[in-house]
């Protein structure tokens, strides 16, 4: 059967993920190429990306430097397992990340995708304390309004009512911090909000609470993306590495937005000058091209285990794709892309022209917040009573209509392009929202 790749005649099969399945097929949005900041649509529209995709396309799509790299990979060693076995391309892609990585982090245990990372990381949390001859410490916390994939550790640590409860009573000995986003001290906040590090002492109240000797480690996400872009108060960060670090509990900073130059540093552990114990990647780490995903580690962590009882030195984990070549070589040729074009450092440049365009949206109908840092913005938008994210999917859809691609999550409009847009592409994704909004019911 020959594939159309223009309009596949039915579309019942595939079951979408977070998507209303039926809706959406009544009036299917499809992207059928990309190249650079544009996606292309079935019916021949170029849409400027300001979202890259799902915060993933960090360099801008089809770039050929990655597409050859896939393509040559592809042929010469299409898998190997690495499971006590290696090949070549794994370990330099580990080594190029621990490149970019802050000081102190040396080690890089590969997944397949963000969810994979978060697993990973907490497993090896717990198993590290174990390693380490306290195998009391197993309760793991998180935020409210966090967002750390979809599988059970994740969603358990996760803050997200909606994609936790139909699925059953999840990990148990997990608790939450509060959320830090206070819109009432922190309103149009430009960069880190002054107000709410003193949110990171809640951590001292769960130590108290059940001991430090039973808490394995805390995971956020240094600025929240899925949950509406909800920034670190100045303080917060550093308050809870301190609090984490006096009672020997471990400090994850789920990255998998972040890395790899979305705040203009290669990882926001460097960008707020906070090292983490663990991070968590996935999405950029291959420019969202092939799935890959990786933990990086310090060599505390690391060496616990290599230095551990003798049963712990092989750690019963890992995928059969970790590390697969194919996924290596994308992520090799995308660091390379991002350093020889200088994105994280054009990002950064990028930054404060970003930041001026998104709060020109401050006076635009329905809009109740704007917050932005690095390549990240969102804009806030009044609820409609009885119908909480109608408007802001109204003004996705409204948007797309209009040639620019957008994300809302409830009420709650983000972007993040990709690191390469220019600033007549800012003002025209700015310029087309504004057009939206003063139209938006
Ligand atoms: N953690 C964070 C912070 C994320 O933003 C995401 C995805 N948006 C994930 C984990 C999950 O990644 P994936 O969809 O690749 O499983």
């Amino acid at each position: 059967m020959a594939l159309d790749r223009k309009a596949p005649n039915d579309l019942n099969a595939f079951w979408m993920p977070f998507t209303a399945n039926r809706q959406f097929k009544k009036n299917p949005r499809m992207f059928v190429a990309a190249k650079d900041m544009h996606y292309t649509t079935s019916d021949g529209r170029q849409v400027l990306d300001g979202t890259a995709g799902l915060w993933c396309c960090n360099a801008g799509h089809c770039r050929p430097k990655i597409t050859e790299a896939i393509q040559k990979q592809a042929a010469e060693l299409d898998y190997a397992p690495a499971f006590q076995m290696g090949h070549p391309v794994a370990f330099e892609l580990a080594n190029r990340i621990i490149d970019i990585a802050p000081k102190g982090i040396e080690h890089v245990f590969y997944t397949n995708s963000g969810s994979e990372s978060v697993e990973t990381a907490l497993k090896l949390a717990i198993a590290y304390h174990r390693a380490k001859g306290q195998a009391s410490r197993t309760r793991l916390i998180g935020r409210e309004r966090g967002y750390h994939g979809v599988n059970f550790g994740g969603i358990s640590v996760g803050g997200i009512v909606n994609n936790r409860r139909h699925f059953g009573s999840l990990l148990s000995g997990v608790d939450h911090l509060p959320h830090t986003h206070l819109p009432d001290q922190n309103r149009w906040s430009k960069g880190q909000p002054e107000h709410g590090a003193n949110l990171a002492d809640d951590l001292e109240r769960l130590v108290a609470l059940h001991g430090a000797e039973t808490i394995a480690a805390v995971i956020v996400e240094p600025v929240a993306g899925s949950t509406g872009v909800i920034l670190p108060p100045k303080g917060y960060l550093e308050r809870l590495r301190a609090i984490t670090k006096k009672h020997g509990i471990l400090l994850i900073f789920d990255e998998v937005i972040t890395g790899f130059g979305r705040l203009g540093a290669p990882f926001a552990a460097q960008y707020f000058d906070v090292l983490p114990d663990m991070m968590t990647t996935a999405k950029g780490l291959t420019n969202g091209v092939i799935p890959m995903g990786a933990v990086l580690t310090t060599a505390d962590v690391h060496d616990a285990f290599m230095d551990g009882p003798e049963h712990m030195i092989e750690l019963f984990h890992g995928y059969t794709y970790s590390g697969n070549p194919i996924a290596s070589a994308a992520g090799i040729a995308t660091l390379e892309t991002y350093r020889e074009e200088g994105l994280f450092e054009r990002a950064a440049e990028i930054a404060p022209y970003w930041q001026e365009a998104l709060h020109s949206l401050r006076d635009s109908r329905h809009v109740i917040d704007v917050r932005n840092m690095g390549l990240i913005g969102a804009v806030e938008l009044d609820p409609i009573a009885g119908e909480p994210t109608k408007r802001a999917f109204s003004a996705f859809l409204a948007a797309y209509d209009k040639n620019i691609l957008i994300r809302t999550t409830g009420d709650i409009i983000a972007m993040s392009p990709p690191l390469m847009i220019s600033r007549a592409q800012i003002d025209t994704l700015i310029g087309t929202l504004a057009d939206v909004l003063a139209k938006l019911e």
